[in-house]
């Protein structure tokens, strides 16, 4: 049976979108995250801050849509049009909340909102709240009829930091009620040291049936989500992705490889030791982020200098004489010693060079080694050679060390062909 579509567009209101200041980036997330749920984003469309054409826009998208998406012009300033623009096209009044009002003066505390924030307890007549609980402005939804056509409006503030979570939390549940379409079927997954470009190129390879798909690159990884089809394409297609590019680097669901890594040495009750040369620091960083790290992590050796690899870690000065602080020997000894010196149940070690200087022939920038110690078990080592700026060499080093730790722990084939192949 072929579905009923539900279009949809995206209203983004704002001078600065127009004039180029900053760059739209609800569209594309709002199309993601509403074509997840079959409501078709069909226009997306940018305005400046001009109430005439802010009406007439949103008329017209009513006209055609089943759903308008409204972003920004939610503030308390005079150029925030949003509220008196979807109570004109609605033709009713503004009406004052006064519940909404107390919530304003509530986020305040212990100052006092001005005056001018009063605007913001305003909504149309008729519509209802959106709850805001990141910032001042609420957003709202109702219906608006237009030439015999009959929309929902949802209006939404302008920081993505607001907008983000009461799109996925509270609007698409609304919405799926309203329009009585189904829980997305979708399959999430996350890849790591894959660029988004080589991610896609792999998809399209996997593609099957009418699976769609959308990736999210992010700080450290790129998110990716599955959608449509059946069942078992979804996950076909999934498995394809991860023959192709790795059971290392592909991971289910929407993760953190150092959220794995600690939910790995939880699990096993161990703790790790970290020693850490190139990255300074980065993969404790990314560890002790997640908060009860401690019940797992025993710390980290920032050993940048040679002398402070002898030093500080013990690894003896002929290794690093002999094959360089950059190799399989010296990374070896860094977990080895990090073991030794913490007494911790795990360690790992990274090595490399992150640029932009410091490259030879035989060891290029990006030249990077990783060795895993485990108490009782023989030590891992692996080389690699990773590209892109120092910030990426580096942040790459932290990735592949935490989930390589990872992968050795859960018994997964760490040396599978795939995993190396585009790093
Ligand atoms: P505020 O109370 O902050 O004024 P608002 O709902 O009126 O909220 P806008 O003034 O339109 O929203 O936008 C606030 C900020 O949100 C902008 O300065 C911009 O940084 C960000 N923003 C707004 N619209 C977009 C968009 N379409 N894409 C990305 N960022 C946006
Ligand atoms: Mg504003």
């Amino acid at each position: 049976m072929p579905e009923r579509e539900i279009r949809a567009a995206i209203l983004a209101v704002g001078t600065e979108l127009t004039e180029g200041v900053t760059q739209d980036s609800h569209g594309r997330f709002l199309a993601g995250l509403l074509g997840e749920s079959g409501i078709l984003v069909r226009e997306i469309v940018l305005i400046p801050d001009d109430r005439r054409l802010f009406v007439e826009e949103l008329k017209r998208l009513a006209e055609r849509a089943q759903v308008v998406v409204v972003s920004g012009g939610l503030g308390p300033t005079s150029d925030d049009l949003s509220r008196e623009v979807v109570a004109e096209a609605a033709g009713v009044e503004l009406r004052y909340r006064e519940e909404l009002w107390r919530l304003i003066v509530e986020r305040f505390a212990p100052g006092s909102p001005s005056e001018t924030n009063r605007r913001q307890a305003y909504i149309p007549e008729g519509f209802e709240v959106i709850a805001n609980p990141r910032g001042t402005a609420p957003g709202f939804w109702g219906r608006l009829s237009v030439a015999g056509a009959r929309a929902i409006v949802v209006a939404l503030p302008g920081p993505p930091g607001e907008l983000r979570p009461m799109a996925t939390e509270l609007v698409m549940p609304l919405l799926r009620r309203e329009l009585g379409s189904a829980e997305p079927a979708t399959l999430a997954a996350t890849s790591f040291l894959v660029a988004e470009s080589t991610l896609e190129e792999k998809l399209a390879e996997a593609r099957l049936g009418e699976v769609a798909w959308s990736t999210r690159a992010e700080h450290l990884k790129v998110a990716f989500t599955l959608r449509g089809g059946q069942d078992f394409e979804r996950t076909e297609m999934l498995r394809r992705v991860r023959e192709r590019l790795g059971p290392l680097r592909i991971r289910d669901g929407e993760v953190e490889a150092e959220r794995l890594l600690l939910d790995a040495l939880r699990a096993r009750r161990m703790t790790i030791a970290l020693a850490e040369s190139c990255t300074g620091g980065l993969g404790a960083k990314l560890l002790t982020d997640i908060p009860g790290a401690s019940d797992s992590v025993w710390g980290a050796f920032v050993v940048y200098s040679n002398d402070a690899k002898v030093r500080q870690l013990g690894v003896p000065r002929d290794i690093l004489d002999r094959y360089g602080a950059v190799s399989r020997e010296t990374a070896a000894s860094m977990a080895q010693c990090a073991l030794d010196r913490s007494g911790a149940d795990v360690s790992y070690a990274v090595t490399g060079i992150a640029g932009p200087g410091g490259g030879s022939p035989e060891k290029p920038v990006g030249t990077v080694w990783i060795a895993v110690g485990r108490r009782g078990r023989e030590g891992y080592e692996r080389g690699f050679r990773f590209a892109g700026s120092r910030d990426m060499v580096r942040r790459r080093s932290a990735v592949a060390a935490t989930l390589v730790t990872d992968a050795l722990l859960r018994g997964g084939d760490v040396d599978n062909k795939a995993n190396w192949e585009y790093s």
